[in-house]
Protein backbone atom coordinates (compact mmCIF):
# COMPACT_ATOMS: atom_id res chain seq x y z
CA UNK A 1 0.00 0.00 0.00
CA UNK A 2 1.10 3.21 -0.85
CA UNK A 3 0.50 6.60 0.35
CA UNK A 4 2.26 10.23 -0.66
CA UNK A 5 3.29 11.75 2.43
CA UNK A 6 3.95 15.62 2.81
CA UNK A 7 6.51 16.33 5.53
CA UNK A 8 5.20 19.51 6.17
CA UNK A 9 1.98 17.91 6.99
CA UNK A 10 3.64 15.40 9.42
CA UNK A 11 5.96 17.99 10.99
CA UNK A 12 4.04 21.22 11.56
CA UNK A 13 1.26 21.67 14.66
CA UNK A 14 3.88 22.65 17.08
CA UNK A 15 4.94 26.22 18.16
CA UNK A 16 8.37 25.81 18.76
CA UNK A 17 9.24 27.02 22.44
CA UNK A 18 12.17 29.44 22.43
CA UNK A 19 14.19 28.16 25.00
CA UNK A 20 17.24 27.01 24.36
CA UNK A 21 19.08 24.82 27.03
CA UNK A 22 22.43 25.90 28.17
CA UNK A 23 24.62 22.43 29.36
CA UNK A 24 27.39 24.36 30.77
CA UNK A 25 25.36 23.87 33.81
CA UNK A 26 26.71 20.20 33.76
CA UNK A 27 30.28 21.55 33.77
CA UNK A 28 30.26 22.61 36.95
CA UNK A 29 32.33 20.44 39.79
CA UNK A 30 29.97 19.03 42.58
CA UNK A 31 31.69 22.19 44.43
CA UNK A 32 30.11 24.23 41.75
CA UNK A 33 33.84 25.21 40.16
CA UNK A 34 33.78 24.22 36.24
CA UNK A 35 35.86 21.75 34.96
CA UNK A 36 39.19 22.55 33.55
CA UNK A 37 38.53 21.94 29.81
CA UNK A 38 40.32 20.24 27.09
CA UNK A 39 41.14 16.77 26.43
CA UNK A 40 44.00 15.88 28.67
CA UNK A 41 41.47 16.45 31.59
CA UNK A 42 39.65 13.17 30.54
CA UNK A 43 39.90 10.24 32.56
CA UNK A 44 39.17 10.10 36.54
CA UNK A 45 39.83 13.18 38.40
CA UNK A 46 39.96 13.33 42.57
CA UNK A 47 37.76 15.91 43.66
CA UNK A 48 38.88 18.04 45.84
CA UNK A 49 37.46 19.13 49.24
CA UNK A 50 37.32 15.46 50.22
CA UNK A 51 34.15 14.62 47.73
CA UNK A 52 33.90 11.89 45.93
CA UNK A 53 36.03 10.87 42.79
CA UNK A 54 34.10 11.55 39.09
CA UNK A 55 34.42 10.04 36.09
CA UNK A 56 35.01 12.95 33.98
CA UNK A 57 34.55 12.23 29.83
CA UNK A 58 34.75 14.86 26.81
CA UNK A 59 31.49 16.36 26.20
CA UNK A 60 30.33 17.77 23.01
CA UNK A 61 27.32 18.04 21.44
CA UNK A 62 27.29 14.56 20.23
CA UNK A 63 27.47 13.81 23.51
CA UNK A 64 24.46 16.32 24.65
CA UNK A 65 22.39 14.75 21.61
CA UNK A 66 23.12 10.97 22.60
CA UNK A 67 21.61 12.26 26.24
CA UNK A 68 18.05 12.06 24.07
CA UNK A 69 18.91 10.50 21.23
CA UNK A 70 21.04 7.53 22.21
CA UNK A 71 18.42 5.54 22.69
CA UNK A 72 16.83 2.70 20.46
CA UNK A 73 13.41 3.02 21.47
CA UNK A 74 13.72 7.22 20.97
CA UNK A 75 15.02 6.27 17.80
CA UNK A 76 11.98 3.77 16.77
CA UNK A 77 9.40 6.53 18.29
CA UNK A 78 11.17 9.47 15.99
CA UNK A 79 11.20 6.72 12.71
CA UNK A 80 7.61 6.38 13.24
CA UNK A 81 6.90 9.89 13.85
CA UNK A 82 8.56 10.57 9.91
CA UNK A 83 5.96 7.31 9.08
CA UNK A 84 2.96 9.73 10.13
CA UNK A 85 2.37 8.22 13.85
CA UNK A 86 0.80 10.60 15.89
CA UNK A 87 -1.67 8.87 18.31
CA UNK A 88 -0.27 6.59 21.07
CA UNK A 89 -1.55 3.77 19.47
CA UNK A 90 -0.15 4.60 16.52
CA UNK A 91 3.11 5.30 17.87
CA UNK A 92 2.60 1.61 20.08
CA UNK A 93 1.79 -0.53 17.03
CA UNK A 94 5.07 1.11 15.19
CA UNK A 95 7.53 0.56 17.54
CA UNK A 96 6.09 -2.54 19.35
CA UNK A 97 7.59 -1.24 22.82
CA UNK A 98 5.44 -2.01 25.85
CA UNK A 99 3.08 0.73 27.00
CA UNK A 100 5.04 1.57 30.18
CA UNK A 101 8.01 2.11 28.35
CA UNK A 102 6.97 3.93 25.51
CA UNK A 103 4.89 6.32 27.71
CA UNK A 104 7.69 7.28 29.44
CA UNK A 105 9.37 7.56 26.42
CA UNK A 106 7.09 9.70 25.01
CA UNK A 107 7.03 11.71 27.77
CA UNK A 108 10.77 12.25 28.02
CA UNK A 109 11.12 13.14 24.59
CA UNK A 110 8.18 16.05 25.01
CA UNK A 111 10.22 17.05 28.04
CA UNK A 112 12.95 17.61 25.99
CA UNK A 113 11.21 19.19 23.40
CA UNK A 114 11.70 17.39 20.55
CA UNK A 115 7.55 16.55 20.71
CA UNK A 116 5.42 18.11 21.67
CA UNK A 117 2.09 16.87 22.71
CA UNK A 118 -1.19 18.72 21.73
CA UNK A 119 -4.83 18.07 22.04
CA UNK A 120 -6.91 16.69 18.91
CA UNK A 121 -10.14 15.73 20.55
CA UNK A 122 -11.99 17.13 23.81
CA UNK A 123 -14.67 14.86 24.28
CA UNK A 124 -12.98 12.52 25.86
CA UNK A 125 -9.74 14.45 25.50
CA UNK A 126 -7.35 12.62 23.23
CA UNK A 127 -3.86 13.92 22.19
CA UNK A 128 -1.19 13.64 19.56
CA UNK A 129 2.50 13.87 19.21
CA UNK A 130 4.10 15.71 17.27
CA UNK A 131 7.63 16.73 16.22
CA UNK A 132 8.83 20.34 17.28
CA UNK A 133 10.92 23.10 15.73
CA UNK A 134 13.85 21.32 17.41
CA UNK A 135 12.43 17.54 16.40
CA UNK A 136 12.24 18.62 13.19
CA UNK A 137 15.82 19.19 13.54
CA UNK A 138 16.65 15.86 13.56
CA UNK A 139 15.35 15.31 9.45
CA UNK A 140 18.99 15.76 8.55
CA UNK A 141 20.38 13.11 10.92
CA UNK A 142 17.65 11.02 10.09
CA UNK A 143 18.00 11.59 6.09
CA UNK A 144 21.58 10.32 6.22
CA UNK A 145 21.07 7.28 7.92
CA UNK A 146 18.54 6.40 5.50
CA UNK A 147 21.24 6.84 3.13
CA UNK A 148 23.17 4.64 4.85
CA UNK A 149 21.17 2.09 5.30
CA UNK A 150 20.33 1.66 1.66
CA UNK A 151 23.79 1.24 1.17
CA UNK A 152 24.81 -1.38 4.16
CA UNK A 153 21.38 -2.52 5.53
CA UNK A 154 19.32 -5.33 4.29
CA UNK A 155 16.52 -3.81 2.44
CA UNK A 156 14.38 -7.03 1.91
CA UNK A 157 12.25 -6.23 4.37
CA UNK A 158 11.67 -2.70 5.14
CA UNK A 159 9.27 0.36 4.42
CA UNK A 160 10.86 1.63 0.81
CA UNK A 161 10.82 5.61 0.68
CA UNK A 162 10.73 7.17 -2.75
CA UNK A 163 12.20 10.70 -1.65
CA UNK A 164 11.03 13.57 -3.87
CA UNK A 165 12.62 16.98 -4.43
CA UNK A 166 9.35 19.50 -5.06
CA UNK A 167 12.02 22.00 -6.05
CA UNK A 168 13.24 20.30 -9.15
CA UNK A 169 11.01 17.67 -8.83
CA UNK A 170 13.10 14.63 -9.39
CA UNK A 171 13.59 11.77 -7.42
CA UNK A 172 16.87 11.96 -5.11
CA UNK A 173 19.23 10.19 -2.56
CA UNK A 174 20.47 12.12 0.26
CA UNK A 175 23.29 13.80 0.10
CA UNK A 176 26.38 14.73 2.37
CA UNK A 177 27.70 17.70 0.77
CA UNK A 178 29.59 20.42 2.15
CA UNK A 179 27.84 24.06 1.73
CA UNK A 180 31.50 25.91 1.85
CA UNK A 181 32.56 24.11 -1.92
CA UNK A 182 29.51 22.59 -3.01
CA UNK A 183 31.47 19.28 -2.89
CA UNK A 184 30.39 15.64 -1.30
CA UNK A 185 32.62 14.94 1.87
CA UNK A 186 33.70 11.65 3.43
CA UNK A 187 35.38 11.06 6.55
CA UNK A 188 38.68 10.95 5.21
CA UNK A 189 39.60 14.36 4.09
CA UNK A 190 37.90 16.41 7.42
CA UNK A 191 39.52 16.97 10.00
CA UNK A 192 38.48 17.23 13.77
CA UNK A 193 39.85 19.95 15.89
CA UNK A 194 38.74 21.31 19.71
CA UNK A 195 36.61 24.47 19.25
CA UNK A 196 36.05 26.76 22.33
CA UNK A 197 33.27 24.68 23.50
CA UNK A 198 35.13 21.86 24.30
CA UNK A 199 34.81 20.64 27.81
CA UNK A 200 34.54 17.70 30.18
CA UNK A 201 31.93 17.13 32.12
CA UNK A 202 31.07 14.58 34.84
CA UNK A 203 29.49 10.94 33.67
CA UNK A 204 26.22 10.91 35.09
CA UNK A 205 24.32 8.21 32.81
CA UNK A 206 20.63 8.13 33.10
CA UNK A 207 20.59 4.14 33.31
CA UNK A 208 18.18 2.71 30.78
CA UNK A 209 17.56 -0.95 30.00
CA UNK A 210 19.39 -1.30 25.84
CA UNK A 211 16.40 -2.46 23.43
CA UNK A 212 18.85 -3.47 20.73
CA UNK A 213 17.13 -6.34 19.85
CA UNK A 214 13.63 -4.56 20.14
CA UNK A 215 14.98 -2.90 16.60
CA UNK A 216 15.22 -6.14 14.32
CA UNK A 217 12.05 -7.62 16.53
CA UNK A 218 9.32 -4.86 15.95
CA UNK A 219 6.87 -5.48 13.25
CA UNK A 220 8.74 -5.07 9.91
CA UNK A 221 6.25 -3.92 8.04
CA UNK A 222 6.43 -0.66 9.94
CA UNK A 223 10.36 0.21 9.84
CA UNK A 224 12.31 2.45 7.57
CA UNK A 225 15.45 1.16 9.03
CA UNK A 226 17.10 -1.64 10.79
CA UNK A 227 20.93 -1.97 11.41
CA UNK A 228 21.23 1.91 11.78
CA UNK A 229 18.94 2.29 14.42
CA UNK A 230 20.37 -0.56 16.62
CA UNK A 231 23.99 1.47 15.98
CA UNK A 232 22.65 5.32 16.51
CA UNK A 233 20.50 4.14 19.07
CA UNK A 234 23.20 2.56 21.25
CA UNK A 235 24.81 5.26 22.87
CA UNK A 236 28.03 3.28 23.60
CA UNK A 237 28.46 2.59 19.65
CA UNK A 238 28.21 5.93 19.11
CA UNK A 239 30.63 7.00 21.49
CA UNK A 240 33.03 4.54 20.08
CA UNK A 241 32.58 5.82 16.67
CA UNK A 242 33.11 9.21 18.00
CA UNK A 243 36.90 7.79 19.62
CA UNK A 244 37.75 6.37 16.58
CA UNK A 245 36.64 9.28 14.09
CA UNK A 246 38.74 11.39 16.50
CA UNK A 247 41.75 9.37 16.46
CA UNK A 248 41.43 7.36 19.41
CA UNK A 249 42.22 3.90 19.17
CA UNK A 250 43.15 1.75 21.62
CA UNK A 251 41.04 0.09 24.40
CA UNK A 252 42.21 2.50 27.10
CA UNK A 253 41.35 5.50 24.99
CA UNK A 254 38.20 5.01 23.69
CA UNK A 255 37.47 3.54 27.64
CA UNK A 256 38.47 7.15 29.03
CA UNK A 257 36.81 9.39 26.23
CA UNK A 258 33.18 7.56 26.78
CA UNK A 259 33.27 6.65 30.07
CA UNK A 260 32.04 3.26 29.80
CA UNK A 261 33.02 0.61 31.89
CA UNK A 262 35.50 -2.30 30.82
CA UNK A 263 32.84 -4.83 30.38
CA UNK A 264 30.14 -2.96 28.57
CA UNK A 265 32.66 -1.38 26.34
CA UNK A 266 34.34 -4.69 25.49
CA UNK A 267 30.61 -5.81 24.57
CA UNK A 268 30.00 -3.30 22.60
CA UNK A 269 33.56 -4.01 20.37
CA UNK A 270 32.70 -7.69 19.89
CA UNK A 271 29.09 -6.22 18.57
CA UNK A 272 30.60 -3.73 16.75
CA UNK A 273 33.26 -6.07 14.92
CA UNK A 274 30.66 -8.70 14.51
CA UNK A 275 28.59 -6.11 12.41
CA UNK A 276 31.84 -5.01 10.26
CA UNK A 277 32.04 -1.60 12.05
CA UNK A 278 35.37 -2.19 13.52
CA UNK A 279 38.60 -3.89 13.03
CA UNK A 280 40.84 -4.82 15.51
CA UNK A 281 44.17 -5.99 14.86
CA UNK A 282 46.21 -5.80 18.59
CA UNK A 283 49.67 -7.18 16.43
CA UNK A 284 50.09 -6.14 12.88
CA UNK A 285 53.86 -5.81 11.52
CA UNK A 286 56.29 -6.90 13.70
CA UNK A 287 54.11 -7.04 17.24
CA UNK A 288 52.93 -3.44 16.60
CA UNK A 289 49.34 -2.92 18.26
CA UNK A 290 47.29 -0.51 15.79
CA UNK A 291 44.17 -0.72 18.44
CA UNK A 292 40.21 -0.65 16.77
CA UNK A 293 40.30 0.93 13.07
CA UNK A 294 37.11 2.01 11.19
CA UNK A 295 35.95 0.33 8.36
CA UNK A 296 34.11 1.56 5.18
CA UNK A 297 30.73 0.81 6.57
CA UNK A 298 31.06 2.29 9.83
CA UNK A 299 32.83 5.64 7.66
CA UNK A 300 30.04 5.54 5.89
CA UNK A 301 28.27 6.51 9.36
CA UNK A 302 30.47 9.48 9.79
CA UNK A 303 27.65 11.99 7.71
CA UNK A 304 25.23 10.94 10.56
CA UNK A 305 27.09 11.57 12.95
CA UNK A 306 28.27 15.07 11.80
CA UNK A 307 24.08 15.87 11.37
CA UNK A 308 23.90 15.02 15.00
CA UNK A 309 26.34 17.09 16.13
CA UNK A 310 24.98 20.17 13.94
CA UNK A 311 21.69 19.68 15.87
CA UNK A 312 23.39 19.16 19.20
CA UNK A 313 25.22 22.53 17.98
CA UNK A 314 22.04 24.59 17.70
CA UNK A 315 20.11 23.17 20.34
CA UNK A 316 22.72 22.59 23.03
CA UNK A 317 25.81 24.80 22.24
CA UNK A 318 28.17 26.36 24.93
CA UNK A 319 28.07 29.70 25.24
CA UNK A 320 31.53 29.41 23.98
CA UNK A 321 30.81 28.44 20.96
CA UNK A 322 31.15 24.80 19.11
CA UNK A 323 32.78 22.30 20.92
CA UNK A 324 34.34 20.94 17.33
CA UNK A 325 35.53 22.87 14.84
CA UNK A 326 36.14 20.55 11.28
CA UNK A 327 38.30 21.62 8.77
CA UNK A 328 37.24 20.03 4.86
CA UNK A 329 40.83 19.15 2.98
CA UNK A 330 42.46 19.97 1.38
CA UNK A 331 41.79 23.21 1.08
CA UNK A 332 41.65 23.31 4.19
CA UNK A 333 38.19 25.62 4.82
CA UNK A 334 35.59 25.15 7.38
CA UNK A 335 33.21 22.10 6.68
CA UNK A 336 29.39 23.46 6.59
CA UNK A 337 27.73 19.90 6.37
CA UNK A 338 24.70 19.75 4.78
CA UNK A 339 22.15 17.66 3.40
CA UNK A 340 21.30 18.34 -0.34
CA UNK A 341 19.41 16.41 -3.61
CA UNK A 342 20.85 14.08 -5.67
CA UNK A 343 19.72 15.25 -8.54
CA UNK A 344 19.98 19.31 -8.61
CA UNK A 345 23.04 19.30 -6.00
CA UNK A 346 21.21 22.07 -4.07
CA UNK A 347 21.42 21.94 -0.54
CA UNK A 348 17.27 20.52 1.10
CA UNK A 349 14.87 22.67 3.10
CA UNK A 350 11.98 20.50 5.01
CA UNK A 351 9.11 21.51 3.37
CA UNK A 352 10.52 20.63 0.01
CA UNK A 353 10.85 17.14 0.50
CA UNK A 354 8.02 14.64 0.02
CA UNK A 355 7.90 11.40 0.42
CA UNK A 356 6.28 7.78 -0.93
CA UNK A 357 6.43 4.74 1.09
CA UNK A 358 6.44 1.38 -0.33
CA UNK A 359 5.14 -1.64 2.32
CA UNK A 360 6.56 -4.97 1.50
CA UNK A 361 4.98 -7.72 0.09
CA UNK A 362 2.33 -8.94 2.49
CA UNK A 363 2.98 -6.92 5.03
CA UNK A 364 -0.41 -4.89 6.25
CA UNK A 365 0.72 -1.24 6.99
CA UNK A 366 -1.41 -0.75 10.37
CA UNK A 367 -0.29 1.31 12.44
CA UNK A 368 -0.84 5.09 10.70
CA UNK A 369 -2.58 6.92 8.20
CA UNK A 370 -0.56 8.48 5.56
CA UNK A 371 -1.39 11.99 5.50
CA UNK A 372 -3.03 12.20 1.75
CA UNK A 373 -1.21 15.62 0.57
CA UNK A 374 -3.73 18.41 -0.17
ZN1 LIG B 1 34.21 21.82 1.46
ZN1 LIG C 1 16.75 18.54 -6.47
Amino acid sequence: MNGLVSLSAVMTGCLAKAEFAYPNKMFKCMDGNPFPRGLENVGFKKEQHGLPMTKLVRSCSIWRALEIMGDSSAMMILEAAWLGARTFGQFQNATGLRRALLSDRLKRIVEKDVMCKALYSERPARYEYRLTEKGQGLYWMSLMMLRWERIWGDQSQVVKVKLTHKKCGQIFEPLPLCATCGHEYSAFEVDWEEGPGVGTMAANYVRRRQHRDAIAERNSGSAIMVEVAQIMGDRWAVLVLRALFTGLNSFDRIREDSGAATNILTERLNWMQTLGLVNHNDEEAGGKKTGYRLTRKSTDIFPILLMLMRWGDTYYASPEGAPVLLTHEPNGHNLSPVVACSACREELDVHDVTYELEWPDGVEQNFANPIEEA
